[in-house]
This record gives structure tokens, sequence and C-alpha cells, in this order.
């Protein structure tokens, strides 16, 4: 094997990494993963490090986990890879039952991809093509609503209707326009109220706006409970409920992208059961496959899937299918996800935990730079301000958050920061020593950098 500078030479020649600072990154010599067992990682020089944000990604039980690691071998010893255009697999087909089994009732047809992006992209192009059909091909339903801020992906649809602007002004001419909705956020209230007099505004804003543009809606797109990318932005409670009620009223698909909320980390299975809604499609991704393979899928009614069925005599159809739609070898370590869930008792055992993390991180709050820490299950976001009373944030140049993350590591752990939010992401495996292990890590690397 490539020594450990090696491979830093090559990362630095050859590589192209995704969303990096690129001037930056390109004089850096990176942190080389070589293993990983349960929540921890090993690097190329035998380090190990805490994993803090492994469920952001898709690791929900952590690394290498041995039954999900079973699972994928033997399915590897049977067939790795064949079409589902035109013919069926056996952990295609299973898998779909499973889901449907535990999704909010009356999502029962499961269309597969391969990404979170690809999961958005083909519930927009359902929902444009099903409201289309349903007036013979000359709906005015041709516009997306969707949240300010939001990340959806980065394919061109779903950064269309993704909220951030640096995306938008990069590919303005490639993208299609629609209405975004101002995404609250209590934190820096963007309508200019706080909690002694917020009268939800917000939930006024998104009305108005479904009021105006309803009519030429085909769907409206939104991140259930917690915006992610957007910095762990929670969402007032009955939000989702209240978009849920006007979606209706206007005749408006509401997708609700699960790909960072949904399997667990929310606190409960998908985020939409806590407001106890059902979205008309629902896109999944990232921890549906436990960080084994790349899978996704979108998750829709019956009702939208019959529009699309036609008659004998037509050519009716949905226009999407990619190679390795429905990877079986993908298929099977979701399905072995979805029974370490069922039997390890999972999401009972994660409340106590949950708990914990919340108690470590109301003492936190304590520090002089945290302005304000959102938490909902496992999904934490730590906003550092440079004065707490102004809640004035530090300068961008100044790259605080970055920092920490990197001072994190000397403690032997890994974090992630949005600007100058930092963002804890823990598998559901983690044991309540690691959560005090990654409080104390971040305790000490905010203090550093800060103070
Ligand atoms: N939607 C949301 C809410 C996400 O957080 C992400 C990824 N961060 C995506 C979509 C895109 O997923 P992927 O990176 O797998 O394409």
């Amino acid at each position: 094997m490539s020594t450990t500078q090696e491979l830093q030479h090559i990362d630095r020649t050859n590589v192209w990494h995704p969303f990096t600072q690129m001037a930056e990154w390109a004089q850096q010599d990176q942190l080389i993963i070589e293993s990983g067992k349960g929540n921890w990682l090993m690097d190329t020089e035998g380090n190990q490090y805490l994993d803090g944000v492994s469920s952001l990604w898709t690791n929900v039980h952590g690394h290498c986990v041995p039954e999900i690691d079973k699972a994928v071998q033997e399915q590897l010893a049977k067939i790795a890879h064949t079409t589902m255009l035109g013919l069926a697999s056996v952990p295609a087909t299973e898998l779909a039952k499973r889901l449907v089994d535990i999704l909010p009732a009356g999502l029962t047809r499961v269309f597969y991809s391969d990404s979170g992006s690809t999961a958005v992209e083909v519930a927009l192009k359902i929902a444009f093509q099903f409201q289309q059909q349903a007036e013979k091909g000359d709906s005015d339903r041709i516009k997306f609503i969707s949240m300010q801020n939001a990340y959806h992906g980065d394919t061109i649809g779903s950064v269309s209707v993704g909220g951030m602007d640096l995306f938008h002004a990069t590919y303005k001419h490639m993208l299609f326009q629609g209405e975004k909705v101002i995404t609250p956020y209590c934190y820096r209230c963007p309508f200019g109220k706080d909690k002694s007099n917020c009268d939800h505004e917000c939930f006024q804003h998104v009305e108005d706006a479904l009021e105006a543009h309803g009519s030429t809606a085909a769907a409206f797109v939104i991140e259930p409970l917690v915006q992610g990318a957007a910095g762990q932005l929670m969402h007032p409670e009955g939000y989702l409920t209240h978009v849920r009620n006007l979606c209706t009223r206007h005749n408006i698909i509401l997708i609700a992208d699960e790909v960072a909320v949904g399997f667990g980390k929310t606190g409960t299975m998908f985020a939409c059961e806590q407001e106890n809604i059902t979205p008309d499609i629902i896109c999944l991704a990232k921890g549906i496959s436990a960080g084994y393979l790349p899978l996704a899928a979108t998750v829709t009614s019956e009702e939208i899937y019959n529009g699309f069925l036609g008659n004998h005599e037509e050519f009716k159809t949905f226009f999407h299918g990619h190679t390795y739609t429905g990877n079986p070898l993908a298929c099977a370590a979701a399905i072995a996800n979805l029974d370490y869930f069922e039997n390890n008792n999972v999401m009972e055992k994660l409340q106590p935990k949950i708990a914990h993390l919340q108690n470590r991180l109301t003492a936190m709050l304590e520090l002089k730079h945290i302005g304000e820490i959102r938490n909902r299950g496992v999904m934490t976001g730590i906003e550092l301000v440079q004065d707490k009373a102004t809640k004035a944030p530090f300068a961008t140049a100044e790259k605080i958050g970055h920092k920490v993350c990197m001072e994190a590591r000397k403690h032997g752990v890994i974090i992630r920061n949005l600007g100058d939010v930092i963002v804890l992401m823990p598998p559901l495996s983690i044991t309540l020593s690691e959560i005090d292990l990654l409080c104390n890590a971040t305790t000490e690397a905010i203090k550093t950098v800060t103070e």
C-alpha cells in the first residue's frame, strides 16, 4: 500500500474533492481514512477518531456493522448487479415492501435511484409530469415552491429548488425559476421578531406565498423539521402541518425531502411522523443503506402512480431510470439496515442518548461564544458568535467554524462546520461516554479557538 505521504501527494495532485475551498485545500495534507469500526475511524497512521458526524452522511449504526457486512457479502455471492429495466430482483422487491411498511400510510410506490440528489430530481419530475398529465399536458402548474437556504442536492433540478445563494449565482442560467419561501430561523428571525413578540409571521408568510403562487405550482419541496445544510435550522412546531394543509388547499404536491432527517436522526424513524403528516412524495437516501452502498428511494402514493398508468393503446411512462437503479447489493444492505433497526430496538435505545446529549448541550450554552444550540434527535447545530448580547457573527475571513473542527481533531473527534455553525451528528449507535467525549472535545475546541 502507498504511504500516507504518497497518498496525500496523489490527493493533492490528482483528486478533485467536492465542496472544498479549493485554493486552500490544494495546500493541505489530508487526513486519509483507512478503516472504520463502530463509531470510530482509523487513519493511515493508526490514529483513531470518534466519528461525530457519521449519521450526517449515512452511517447510522457506525462503521462495519457485522450483520450488515454479512448480508452484503451473501448478496455479493449471489449477484451484484441486475437491471430494473425489464427485470426485477429479490432485494429490490423485498425492500420496497419493507419501506412501505414503515413509511407514513399511503406512500406505497417506490422508485429507486442512487443519491439524495437523484431522489429529489425524480420527485420533481414525477410531480411535474403528474400535474401536466392531469390536465392533458396543458397545466399552468409548472413552478416549484421551496425554502430559502434549503439544500436538496447538486443536480440541476435539485439546485433549482435549493435555496443556496451561491449556487444560484453560479448556475443562474442553467436553473429553472421558482418561488422561495423565507425560512423560519428563530434565533435571527427574518421578520424582526423575538420570543417575546413572536406572532408566527413565518406561518402567515408561507400562507401568503401559496395564495399568490398556489395555482401555478406543481409542488412544494421541504426538508421536514430541520433544514440541515442551512445550519441545522429547526422549523417551529406545527410549521410542517401548516404547509401540508396549505398544499392540500391549493392542490399542490408536497415533496418531503427526508434525505438528511430520515432513518432516525430526528429521534423518530421519519421526521414527518412527529407532526403525523403524510407527504405526497417522500425522498430517502443517505441512511437508507446505512452507509454501505449508494441508494435512494422516492416513494409516492397510488393516486400519483396511477396517473402514469394510461391504457394499453398509448405509450405512457415516467422518463427516468439509471443503470444502477435498485442495485441488488445496495438493496440488500438497506434490508439489513432495517433488520438492524428492528432487531436492536435502535429507536427505543436512542431516546436516553438524545436526553443525555441535550443535557450536555444545555451546559455548553454557558460558553462565551455560543449564541444558540439547535438540537433535534442527534441533529445538532452550535452557532458561534462574536458577541452573545448583540448576536454579532465572527468575521467570515476568520473561519472560526473551520478552525474549531481542526482543533477538535487534536482531541480525536471528527466534527463538521457550516460557516460558524458547528454540526454534531453522531451515529445512532453512539454510547453515553462517547457523547461525553464528543461534547468535551467540542467544548475544548471552541474555547481554544474563540476565547
Ligand atoms: N437533500 C438533503 C436534505 C440533503 O441533506 C442532501 C445531502 N446533504 C441531499 C438532498 C443530496 O444528497 P446526495 O448528496 O446523496 O446527493
